[in-house]
């Protein structure tokens, strides 16, 4: 009898993916939310913003596929089963990109560039000093598959580079710090801070008046983990006093960013639509399909994110 795979995905066209498992893995039908039939027949499901509630009654769901690095959207519907292992998407692609984002908005704020704009736009010729790389304190929140490689990417450039995660780790060329005990120390010595964490209740609202007002006077923020990290009102107060002297933000709590936002008109503020990683979502069909056959060959599955952790 065929299986089959719940699709329900704003991002994702669903004839590629029907058109690939028909080349590849035929016993499996794809029904598109909320045309999803018999509830117990679901065995997979592919879904993003599927309404809450709708995990209900998949009493025979053997794997669930997050679109997303996070898993936060899931985490947030209560009808989510939690012994139903949950993969998630992680591709080189998507870490070089986010890499990449880190390592230009560094070097930006490093290189007093929106300074160096805004006397543009003036017709200012004035020298900035420009302390070395070796100078600057970057630190990076979570040391996963993106933070590190971040992190290690910052080190390559020069800057004196630490990292901040949940458990314990060791690398070479970083500075590493874990657990609330070690947030303090990690940054107030972060002249650049980096957000590359995944969203769960203990890392809601991490970026606040307080933590922001333990960084060194005049550090910068560059946010790429997601928009609940971050107390918004708190960020502007500080970039509205100086104590921050400039935020580059990817994401937000409402995306699209309302026309209304302040961020988009402040001085000190530089916005990108949530595209700090831009993955190849095709290649999602292949991660399907490969641990689909390893479910069935009975062996582990790849990208496996952890409910319990939340990431
Ligand atoms: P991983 O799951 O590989 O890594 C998560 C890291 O965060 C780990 O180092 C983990 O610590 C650390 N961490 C988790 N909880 C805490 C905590 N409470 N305190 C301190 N550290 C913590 O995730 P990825 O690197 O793949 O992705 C990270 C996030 O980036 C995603 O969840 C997503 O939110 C965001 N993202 C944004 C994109 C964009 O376009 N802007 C694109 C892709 C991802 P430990 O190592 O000890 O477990």
């Amino acid at each position: 009898m065929a299986e089959v795979l719940l699709f329900h995905s704003p991002y994702d066209d669903v004839t590629a993916w029907r058109a690939r498992f028909a080349r590849e893995l035929q016993d499996i039908e794809i029904r598109v939310w909320p045309d999803i039939g018999a509830r117990k027949e679901i065995a997979y499901a592919f879904v993003e913003g599927m309404p809450e509630g709708e995990f209900t009654g998949l009493e025979n769901l053997k794997i669930i596929f997050s679109p997303g690095a996070g898993i936060d959207h899931l985490m947030r519907d209560p009808s989510l089963p939690r012994n139903v292992p949950i993969t998630r998407n992680v591709q080189e692609r998507m870490t070089l990109g986010m890499t990449q984002y880190v390592a230009l908005h560094a070097l930006r704020h490093h290189r007093h560039m929106p300074q160096y704009q805004e006397q543009q736009r003036r017709a200012q010729w004035r020298e900035i000093a420009q302390p070395g790389a070796w100078e600057r304190r970057a630190g990076v929140m979570g040391l996963g598959a993106i933070g590190l490689s971040a992190a290690q990417a910052l080190a390559g450039i020069g800057f004196r580079t630490a990292g901040w995660s949940r458990g314990p780790h060791t690398h070479p060329d970083i500075e590493c710090f874990h657990g609330t005990d070690g947030l303090g120390a990690f940054l107030a010595r972060s002249d650049i801070l980096v957000c590359i964490l995944p969203l769960t209740p203990e890392t809601e609202g991490i970026v606040n008046a307080r933590t922001l007002g333990q960084l060194p006077e005049g550090a910068s923020f560059i946010n790429l983990g997601r928009g609940r990290h971050v107390v918004e009102e708190d960020l502007l107060a500080a970039l509205d006093s100086g104590r921050l002297s400039h935020a580059t933000l990817d994401v937000f709590r409402a995306e699209p960013l309302p026309a209304s936002s302040t961020f988009w008109r402040h001085p000190r503020v530089t916005v990108t639509p949530h595209r700090a990683g831009n993955s190849n979502r095709l290649l999602l069909i292949d991660q399907a399909i490969e641990n689909i056959g390893r479910l069935r060959a009975g062996r582990p599955l790849v990208n496996l994110a952890d409910s319990r952790r939340g990431y």
